[in-house]
């Protein structure tokens, strides 16, 4: 199909077609015309310049689509960017880990895409360091085989179980890329035998999968360690969304890059726009402009109108529904759906500039550590919910130990985060939004110092005296910054 233009219908097919496909053949995608189109026409409109808005603006530019991502903060990346603070300091916002990057010299950062090569990834030393009342382990990197062998020197007896369930776990991530590459040519009376890993757990949760194969409660938390990165409690987390990143990051590893995630994002900008497209940030879209039940354009707030053969949101689903597509009947259906789903926790998060070197002073070498007070995962989920903070678990980021140079010279910049519901800062909402945030700071500064607090007894003694700049991120300043509905950091849950 290579070269062919398309029509419409085909197009948009094409790419709904190609959303789940994890080892892309971008050869067999469709091409722009090039033809020529008045200034404010496009192939394809983008909301947003999240990753998820501008890694698909990037593909299509890449296949020679004009291509335009609209945005409405004063940078592009969405949580993925930096802010500065007198000291020097630079801090990321959110990307610790991630499994996307550079590997034995291939550029990966969009799957079978190696074009964009300006953004070099660090190995963290430890894929992370999970630590329990009783236990403190460190999950090596790209050595799962060592990491199952930690597993069963401290729970012998379940041996078995725990080789059957990482078995499960490496199943469902070959059955899914089996499937992705299939492109669609299933034969769907064969699936319980050509998918027999991906047949026996698509409707069961990571609870349920780790009942069938383990026992120990202390075990079952201890493989649930990433649960945070996805933000359900195993009873409620779907099994093939926890085990196949998971194992992804085990047997990849997790990588951090150089230069901070706003690094990633300007790549993508500077891709994009060596390709012909257009970034055009502080532009807010207000409407998705519709006919015949097709979106063939968006209004953003200053009035302008630009047009595309699509229009793609990378805003959060909730508002893009709720408020830039007109509410008519023939939604009605997926609103009423929609209405039944929930959306992800949100984030507190501490960031600290130090005046001096405490890492090196107090010999810590970890780079990002995750510490749980206990093994029942529900209840950590419901803490963090509530915004207990004296007792939820959080994590903790060394970005020095990643690479020499992050900070000042003599300086370290750490980052406390745990996931918060948003609840409880709902009372403060009218308020911040309306500048009156004389409350909203005072619990914000009560709640980074208790987890400051926990930090310096647990890990790093002398921190509280050793800080320059403390910053601190609610869910209200994830959805000032991004707009995302209850400052949301995964979308749905
Ligand atoms: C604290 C934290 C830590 C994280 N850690 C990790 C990690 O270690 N590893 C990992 O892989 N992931 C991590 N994540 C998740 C990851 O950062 C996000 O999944 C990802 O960045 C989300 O990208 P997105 O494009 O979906 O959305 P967003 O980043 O939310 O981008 C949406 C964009 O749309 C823009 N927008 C919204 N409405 C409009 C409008 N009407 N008009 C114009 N623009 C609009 C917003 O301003 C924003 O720029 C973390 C997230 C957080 C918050």
């Amino acid at each position: 199909m290579a070269g062919k233009i398309l029509e419409r219908r085909n197009f948009i097919k094409f790419f709904i077609y190609g959303i789940p496909v994890l080892s892309i053949d971008w050869g067999s995608f469709p091409v722009g015309s090039k033809r020529h189109r008045a200034e404010n026409e496009f192939d394809a409109v983008i909301i947003g310049s999240g990753l998820g808005g501008l890694s698909c603006a990037a593909a299509f530019c890449r296949q020679g689509f004009k291509t335009l991502v609209l945005e409405k903060h004063y940078i592009p990346g969405g949580y993925a960017t930096t802010f500065k603070r007198p000291g020097g300091f630079v801090f990321d916002v959110s990307l610790h880990s991630t499994t996307a990057g550079e590997r034995n010299g291939i550029h990966n950062l969009i799957p079978g895409f190696p074009e964009i090569k300006d953004v070099k990834f660090i190995p963290h030393k430890n894929l992370y360091r999970t630590v329990y009342p009783d236990y403190d382990i460190r999950v090596p990197q790209r050595d799962i085989s060592s990491y199952i062998n930690i597993l069963i020197k401290y729970f012998p007896d379940e041996e078995q179980g725990i080789k059957n369930l990482f078995n499960d776990m490496r199943g469902i991530a070959s059955d899914i890329r089996k499937f992705s590459t299939a492109q669609g040519k299933i034969n769907m009376n064969r699936f319980p035998l050509d998918f027999p890993y991906l047949f026996n757990s698509f409707n069961k949760t990571w609870g349920q999968l780790m009942d069938a194969r383990i026992k120990n409660v202390k075990l079952k938390a201890i493989v649930s360690a990433l649960w945070g990165y996805y933000g359900l409690p195993p009873s409620r987390l779907a099994s093939i969304y926890y085990a196949m990143p998971t194992i992804g990051y085990l047997e990849e590893g997790g990588y951090y890059p150089r230069g901070r995630s706003q690094k990633i994002s300007n790549a993508f900008v500077n891709f994009i726009e060596k390709h012909s497209g257009k970034v055009l940030l502080r532009t807010k879209v207000e409407k998705i402009l519709i006919k015949n039940h097709s979106a063939y354009g968006v209004k953003t707030a200053n009035g302008k109108v630009f047009t595309g053969k699509v229009v793609i949101s990378n805003a959060n689903a909730y508002d893009t529904f709720h408020t830039l597509i007109e509410k008519d009947n023939y939604i009605k259906d997926y609103l009423e759906k929609m209405s039944k789903f929930s959306v992800s926790l949100s984030s507190f998060q501490v960031f600290l500039g130090l005046k001096k070197n405490l890492i090196d002073e107090v010999g810590f070498t970890d780079t990002e550590i995750f510490y749980n007070t206990g093994y029942d995962i529900e209840a950590e989920y419901k803490s963090a919910y509530n915004a207990d903070v004296e007792v939820c678990p959080y994590g903790l980021m060394i970005y020095d130990n990643i690479y020499k140079g992050y900070s000042p010279e003599g300086k370290n910049t750490i980052n406390i985060m745990t996931l918060q519901g948003y609840e409880h800062w709902k009372q403060y909402e009218a308020d911040y939004f309306s500048g009156k945030k004389g409350a909203y700071r005072k619990e914000k500064e009560r709640m980074a110092d208790i987890l400051i607090d926990r930090v310096e007894k647990k890990f790093l003694k002398g921190l509280s005296k050793s800080i320059e700049i403390k910053e601190i991120g609610t869910p209200l300043t994830n959805i000032r910054y991004t707009g995302n509905y209850r400052g949301a950091i995964y979308g749905w849950d």
